[in-house]
């Protein structure tokens, strides 16, 4: 929920440049070798970076640009040089020994189904028009595909769905406190839009919680020190005019992705002790994904129990039978990566 400070003055271009994306747009994405390991190739911050994840371990090695082609060099001295071919990556292997052989990497991006839903207001309820639910909706988008789409992430946003403010905004103030937006949380499940394994995005013209809170992100169930156990089955909110050049959701998708805030004493259970990405830092600035982080959100989208592809089954603790207390950030508690069974 703490806001994040940094503004995007200079929209995505200035996203990208955070990034640090190469000059031309690298063959960032995930892969499939032919082994059956899968690649990441990502913008990382020292320069371009390839993750490779096998069943003997991982490596995470530079790449460098020579002409059309890409290069890089394994530990053990097998060297990779790789073209973009359409989806594909065109790589000639040379081992240290032996003859070079040539594959085809096929790009093998996560889908993630986006769910959305816009308030309406009416009373003392701000005003959205449809124009600015078009231009919300086009934004979280485009900021959804620069952030996550170097780690193979593809996001598929179905139309958003018109909640009526009164619905939710039970005083009629014209503002969202926690428990309304607890109840609109669960008003989306009832209707259906809110659903294990989709990122679930509520777009509000309205103040939400407290001032300077621009988005909250909270769990399944009532809010427990388990709240976002379950990381396919979370529910962000943001106010519409934090979208536009900020940060803020992406922060908040990340927080649905299992990413904490850095800067909370929850951080180390994330058992990521050096992370140092910007996207997550309250009050920090920029979009940088550490590449630990990273490599947790390949984890995280792709393992069978908890990835966003292939999710076996919805595993949600039954709810405790008395609102526990909320955690004093009212985030909730440090996402696992061991679902309760
Ligand atoms: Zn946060």
């Amino acid at each position: 929920m703490k806001p994040s400070k940094l503004l995007w003055l200079l929209g995505l271009s200035a996203l990208s440049a955070a990034l640090g994306a190469p000059p031309a747009a690298g063959p960032a994405g995930r892969y499939r070798l032919p082994s059956g390991s899968s690649a990441l190739v990502y913008p990382g911050s020292q320069g371009p970076t390839l993750h490779l994840l096998s069943p003997k371990g991982e490596q995470r090695v530079a790449w460098t640009r020579s002409g059309a082609a890409w290069q890089a060099t394994l530990l053990g001295g097998e060297q990779l040089e790789f073209r973009p071919d359409g989806a594909s990556l065109l790589v000639r292997v040379r081992p240290a020994s032996g003859p070079a052989r040539s594959e085809r990497w096929k790009a093998s991006p996560v889908r993630v189904p986006v769910s959305l839903a816009v308030l309406q207001g009416q009373g003392a309820f701000p005003r959205v028009s449809p124009e600015q639910v078009r231009e919300s909706v086009r934004e979280v988008a485009a900021q959804l595909q620069a952030v996550y789409g170097p780690i193979g992430l593809s996001f598929v946003l179905a139309p958003p769905t018109p909640i009526a403010a009164a619905r939710v905004d039970l005083d009629g103030d014209g503002r969202l406190t926690k428990e309304e937006v607890r109840g609109l949380r669960d008003h989306l499940e009832r209707i259906g839009l809110k659903q294990p394994g989709r990122v679930v995005l509520a777009l509000t013209p309205a103040p939400i919680v407290g001032s300077g809170c621009r988005g909250w992100t909270l769990g399944d169930s009532v809010a427990t020190p388990h709240t976002l156990t379950d990381l396919n089955d979370n529910f962000s909110i943001v106010n519409m005019r934090f979208v536009k050049g900020h940060h803020t959701v992406p922060h908040e998708i990340g927080h649905q992705f299992g990413l904490d805030d850095l800067g909370r004493e929850n951080r180390r259970r994330l058992d990521l002790p050096q992370r140092t990405d910007h996207l997550m830092d309250s009050g920090g600035e920029g979009v940088f994904l550490d590449p630990q982080t990273l490599l947790h959100m390949h984890q995280v989208t792709t393992h069978p129990d908890l990835g966003l592809a292939g999710r076996r089954t919805a595993i949600v603790a039954p709810p405790a039978p008395r609102e526990a207390a909320a955690p004093a950030q009212g985030l909730g508690a440090p996402p696992s990566l061991t679902l309760r069974r």
